[in-house]
Protein backbone atom coordinates (compact mmCIF):
# COMPACT_ATOMS: atom_id res chain seq x y z
CA UNK A 1 0.00 0.00 0.00
CA UNK A 2 1.32 3.66 -1.06
CA UNK A 3 1.60 5.80 2.02
CA UNK A 4 2.19 9.39 1.09
CA UNK A 5 4.00 11.94 3.34
CA UNK A 6 2.77 14.91 4.30
CA UNK A 7 2.46 17.81 6.83
CA UNK A 8 0.19 19.12 8.73
CA UNK A 9 -0.77 22.77 7.99
CA UNK A 10 -3.13 24.54 10.33
CA UNK A 11 -5.52 26.45 9.69
CA UNK A 12 -5.17 29.23 11.82
CA UNK A 13 -1.57 30.54 10.82
CA UNK A 14 -0.50 28.59 8.05
CA UNK A 15 2.78 26.99 10.01
CA UNK A 16 3.49 23.01 8.72
CA UNK A 17 3.95 20.85 11.14
CA UNK A 18 5.47 17.13 11.07
CA UNK A 19 4.61 14.85 12.67
CA UNK A 20 1.46 16.17 13.49
CA UNK A 21 0.56 17.92 16.92
CA UNK A 22 -2.59 18.41 18.86
CA UNK A 23 -2.42 21.95 18.73
CA UNK A 24 -0.40 24.33 16.76
CA UNK A 25 3.19 25.04 17.63
CA UNK A 26 2.49 28.83 16.71
CA UNK A 27 -1.00 29.69 17.55
CA UNK A 28 -2.42 26.87 19.73
CA UNK A 29 -5.04 26.05 16.82
CA UNK A 30 -6.36 22.53 16.92
CA UNK A 31 -7.53 22.52 12.88
CA UNK A 32 -5.01 20.93 10.05
CA UNK A 33 -5.53 20.28 6.82
CA UNK A 34 -2.58 17.88 5.39
CA UNK A 35 -0.39 19.23 2.81
CA UNK A 36 2.17 18.03 0.20
CA UNK A 37 5.94 18.36 1.78
CA UNK A 38 7.08 18.03 -1.82
CA UNK A 39 10.03 16.07 -3.34
CA UNK A 40 13.49 16.21 -2.44
CA UNK A 41 14.40 16.80 1.17
CA UNK A 42 17.76 17.76 1.87
CA UNK A 43 19.65 16.39 4.77
CA UNK A 44 20.52 18.80 7.78
CA UNK A 45 22.36 16.15 10.00
CA UNK A 46 22.75 12.47 10.57
CA UNK A 47 23.84 9.99 13.22
CA UNK A 48 24.91 6.64 12.70
CA UNK A 49 24.13 4.26 15.85
CA UNK A 50 25.78 1.22 16.18
CA UNK A 51 24.16 0.21 19.44
CA UNK A 52 20.80 -0.36 18.91
CA UNK A 53 18.05 -1.25 21.20
CA UNK A 54 17.32 -4.72 21.60
CA UNK A 55 15.29 -6.21 18.71
CA UNK A 56 16.15 -4.26 16.25
CA UNK A 57 17.70 -5.98 13.36
CA UNK A 58 18.98 -3.40 11.24
CA UNK A 59 22.92 -2.39 11.95
CA UNK A 60 24.12 0.22 11.74
CA UNK A 61 21.02 2.55 11.86
CA UNK A 62 21.58 5.68 10.53
CA UNK A 63 19.01 8.58 11.30
CA UNK A 64 18.82 11.63 10.03
CA UNK A 65 17.16 15.09 10.13
CA UNK A 66 15.78 16.44 6.56
CA UNK A 67 14.26 19.70 5.51
CA UNK A 68 11.29 19.31 3.30
CA UNK A 69 10.94 22.16 0.31
CA UNK A 70 8.64 24.05 2.24
CA UNK A 71 10.82 24.00 5.43
CA UNK A 72 9.44 21.54 7.35
CA UNK A 73 11.44 19.00 9.45
CA UNK A 74 11.59 15.79 9.80
CA UNK A 75 13.25 12.94 11.26
CA UNK A 76 13.76 9.26 10.03
CA UNK A 77 15.53 5.99 9.36
CA UNK A 78 18.03 6.55 5.77
CA UNK A 79 17.96 3.64 3.56
CA UNK A 80 21.81 4.50 3.22
CA UNK A 81 24.86 3.90 5.16
CA UNK A 82 26.74 6.61 3.75
CA UNK A 83 24.89 9.67 3.85
CA UNK A 84 25.86 13.23 2.87
CA UNK A 85 25.41 16.41 4.30
CA UNK A 86 23.13 18.42 1.63
CA UNK A 87 21.77 15.38 -0.17
CA UNK A 88 18.59 14.54 -1.71
CA UNK A 89 16.10 12.59 -0.02
CA UNK A 90 12.56 10.94 -0.18
CA UNK A 91 10.33 9.75 2.17
CA UNK A 92 9.58 6.02 1.30
CA UNK A 93 7.12 3.71 2.87
CA UNK A 94 8.73 0.28 4.18
CA UNK A 95 9.65 -1.71 7.15
CA UNK A 96 11.65 0.23 9.93
CA UNK A 97 12.29 -2.64 11.87
CA UNK A 98 11.24 -5.64 13.97
CA UNK A 99 10.54 -5.60 17.70
CA UNK A 100 10.19 -9.05 19.04
CA UNK A 101 7.81 -10.73 16.49
CA UNK A 102 6.45 -7.33 15.57
CA UNK A 103 7.05 -5.35 12.45
CA UNK A 104 7.30 -1.73 12.67
CA UNK A 105 6.30 -0.38 9.42
CA UNK A 106 6.74 4.14 8.20
CA UNK A 107 8.92 6.19 6.46
CA UNK A 108 12.28 6.47 5.85
CA UNK A 109 14.37 8.22 3.83
CA UNK A 110 15.91 7.33 0.37
CA UNK A 111 18.90 8.98 -1.69
CA UNK A 112 17.18 10.72 -4.68
CA UNK A 113 19.12 9.31 -8.05
ZN1 LIG B 1 -1.21 27.96 13.98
Amino acid sequence: MEQKFTGFKCKSCGRVMYPKHDRCLDCKGTEFEEVELGEGATLLTYTKLYVLPEGIEMPPLVLGIVKFPGGVRAMGQLTTDDPKIGMKLRPVWGKLRKMKDKEIFGFKFEPLK
